[in-house]
């Protein structure tokens, strides 16, 4: 085991190299402990059965896991970039080019999670890590679900939440198109389009009734096929959302999708 990656809500994730093969993956280290008091088991057992079944360049790899007495370890993917969020905070906001790219990615990957019939639930920058050449992998797969039929828990994060998830609380797949269009808002922004800091009310407000907005000084930068995109990821009601197909087929996508 090395150096510690990053430091988690029940755990911390550490660099650390399999002394057989030579493989240096991440080995997440989640206390059996913070697993009992926050009532997660079935969370967790979700979370390593979808991942480890997932295959994609898009999803983060789970080897497998072990346990002892104490602690519960998720054997990951390395993912040398880090989150894309703390990119995002770094650099503010990304270019269309470097947007459009990793939208590209992640419809790709949601392609796949939603073929195996789970919804991800929960995407957003925080989630999202990055490899050594900057390639995006869905890294988090808590909140994730097996879609029965339509689901009805309220979960996800409260900027990238779906408004059908607010009004009826009924909803499917199309919740993770409506966080892309968020995630690619964010990118080319540098914040979420719904966000009144301060006043929970008000955002979710904003998601249900909302125009979308461009802050004038970024608004003559962003073209009219971004927005476009944008616009069609951000429709209210889930049946006018295209589908992930549609997504890849989109004009703002075009010189990426053979890269994906
Ligand atoms: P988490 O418990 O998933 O929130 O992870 C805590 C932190 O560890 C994250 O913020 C990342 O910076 C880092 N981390 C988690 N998984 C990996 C990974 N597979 N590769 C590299 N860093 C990771």
């Amino acid at each position: 085991i090395g150096k510690p990656l990053g430091r988690g809500k029940f755990g911390n994730v550490y660099m650390a190299r399999e002394k057989a093969s030579g493989v240096v993956v991440a080995l997440k280290v989640i206390f059996k402990k913070q697993i009992e008091k926050h009532n997660v088991l079935s969370q967790l057992k979700d979370e390593i059965e979808i991942q480890t079944r997932l295959r994609h360049p898009g999803v983060l790899r789970m080897y497998g896991y072990f346990h002892d007495e104490k602690r519960v370890y998720l054997v990951l993917e390395l993912a040398p970039g880090g989150e894309l969020f703390k990119r995002l905070q770094s650099e503010k906001r990304f270019g269309e080019a470097q947007t459009g790219k990793w939208v590209t990615q992640l419809a790709s990957a949601l392609q796949c999670v939603h073929a195996n019939k789970v919804i991800h639930r929960d995407i957003k920058p925080e989630n999202l890590l990055l490899d050594g050449n900057s390639e995006l992998k869905i890294a988090d797969f808590g909140w994730s679900t097996v879609a029965k039929d339509k689901r009805q828990t309220f979960c996800g994060t409260l900027d990238y939440l779906a408004p059908e998830m607010l009004t009826h609380g009924v909803y499917d797949f199309r919740v993770d198109v409506w966080a892309l269009g968020i995630l690619m808002y964010e990118c080319l922004v540098g914040s979420p389009p719904f966000e009144v800091p301060d006043s929970v009310e008000e955002t979710h407000k904003a998601i249900q009734e909302g125009p979308i907005t461009y802050p004038p000084e970024l608004s003559m930068g962003i073209s009219s096929s971004a927005k476009d995109l944008i616009k069609k990821l951000l429709a209210k009601k889930p049946e006018d959302r295209p589908s992930l197909e549609e997504v890849l087929a989109h004009p703002f996508l075009a010189p990426h999708v053979s890269e994906a």
